[in-house]
């Protein structure tokens, strides 16, 4: 067909993970659990003719049953864990003055871009696992457990905004569960492409909520999927194990800004965001001069963060970026829970399985590296 001139191998590939995860869902031997990156919710609507940053996370969780998902849950989840693992890291690393400044590493395309680019600033990265390889690690682990399931017959499944979760996904650390971690992995509009292909009126659909076990979710969670979200809940989290003091006000409001200085107790922590990677390495280039003293720096490969990702719907502008960050902003001003380590779903986790954030177990599952690749 026409695409197979203009895409060859983005569309085959496309239309085997589709093919694969479809065959797993028919097979009634095996359990599969699918995960919703946190900018989907804000994104897909714009697939079935929504509004750019349209909240639809009911009617994504309804597509998903229709789709046949066993498990249908949300990489915030992951995302809360991700900031307890990474946070009490940072301030570990705070406290002994330890490879500092501290960097984010829950962007493949920009951990790639490091192992390329940047081998020297690979022991600054965060050894935390992505929320997509955390939560696909739980599956097979954790979640086996509590549901009496033979982890060989799970096929986790992810819709993520891009393709870089796909390369992710096929590295050879991720299979900490004794299995490959991440079976498949969809973009947004892959999955639109399996909505459509059922002939479901995404509109139409009904609200559902997402599944018990791993289901609840902070907003601190949410906004993982927009430039400066990370470090807003990263420090949510972090002001209040180091000061003891619950945070008042919560709306830090880092999302758009670039720089900053956090008072915690008696510290002044300064982090820098970037989003795009000439950003990051305009703020790499000055850390390595000695002409910036961070202490906590977040990258995002793509401009806006992941609502700006290669997979999600097309076409799109900075208008519909922002609109989709506004989106998901606006999940986290009305959520219930809005700091990861208030997740009652995450508390129950670390007592009944993983002990203390950065414990043993949590290390062998949670945890990764990374290894310097050819320069490009
Ligand atoms: Fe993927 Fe871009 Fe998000 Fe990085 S910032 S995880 S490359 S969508």
């Amino acid at each position: 067909g026409q695409c197979a001139t203009v895409c060859p191998v983005g569309a085959i590939t496309e239309k085997i993970e589709i093919k694969d995860v479809w065959e797993a869902i028919e097979n009634d031997d095996i359990h599969v659990v699918v995960q919703t990156a946190p900018s989907i919710q804000a994104t897909i609507g714009e697939e079935f003719g929504m509004e750019p940053g349209s909240v639809v996370t009911g009617k994504l969780v309804s597509a998903l049953r229709h789709i046949g998902f066993d498990g249908v849950y949300s990489t915030e989840f992951t995302a809360d864990l991700t900031i307890l693992e990474e946070g009490n890291e940072f301030l570990r690393r705070l406290e002994g003055d330890k490879n500092l400044p501290h960097i984010t590493s829950c962007c493949p395309g920009w951990v790639k871009f490091a192992e390329h680019n940047y081998p020297e600033l690979l022991p600054h990265l965060s050894t935390a696992k992505s929320p997509q390889q955390m939560f696909s690690t739980l599956a097979k682990t954790y979640y086996a457990n509590e549901k009496g399931l033979d982890p060989a017959k799970i096929y986790t499944v992810a819709i993520m905004p891009c393709t870089a979760k796909k390369f992710e996904k096929e590295r050879d650390e991720m299979r900490s569960s004794g299995y490959k971690d991440t079976d498949a992995v969809l973009t947004t509009r892959e999955l639109a492409r399996m909505i459509r292909e059922l002939g479901l009126r995404f509109d139409l659909l009904d609200d559902q909520d997402y599944d018990e076990l791993m289901g609840d979710v902070s907003g601190a969670g949410t906004i993982f999927g927009t430039t400066g979200g990370v470090t807003e809940a990263a420090i949510r989290t972090v002001k209040e194990e180091l000061t003891g003091e619950e945070l008042e006000r919560l709306d830090l409001d880092f999302r758009g800004t670039n720089e900053a200085t956090v008072e915690i107790g008696d510290k002044k922590i300064n982090v820098a965001i970037a989003n795009g990677l000439a950003k990051a390495s305009e703020i790499l280039k000055a850390v390595k001069n000695g002409e910036k003293d961070y202490h906590f720096i977040e990258i995002m490969a793509c401009p806006h963060g992941c609502v700006g990702g290669g997979g999600q719907p097309l076409p799109v502008d900075e208008q519909k970026k922002d609109a989709r960050a506004r989106g998901l902003g606006s999940i986290d001003e009305t959520s219930s829970i809005r700091k990861s380590h208030k997740n009652p779903k995450i508390i129950k986790l670390y007592n009944e399985f993983l002990g203390e954030p950065l414990s043993g177990e949590a290390h062998h599952l949670l945890h990764t590296n990374y290894k310097e690749r050819p320069k490009n």
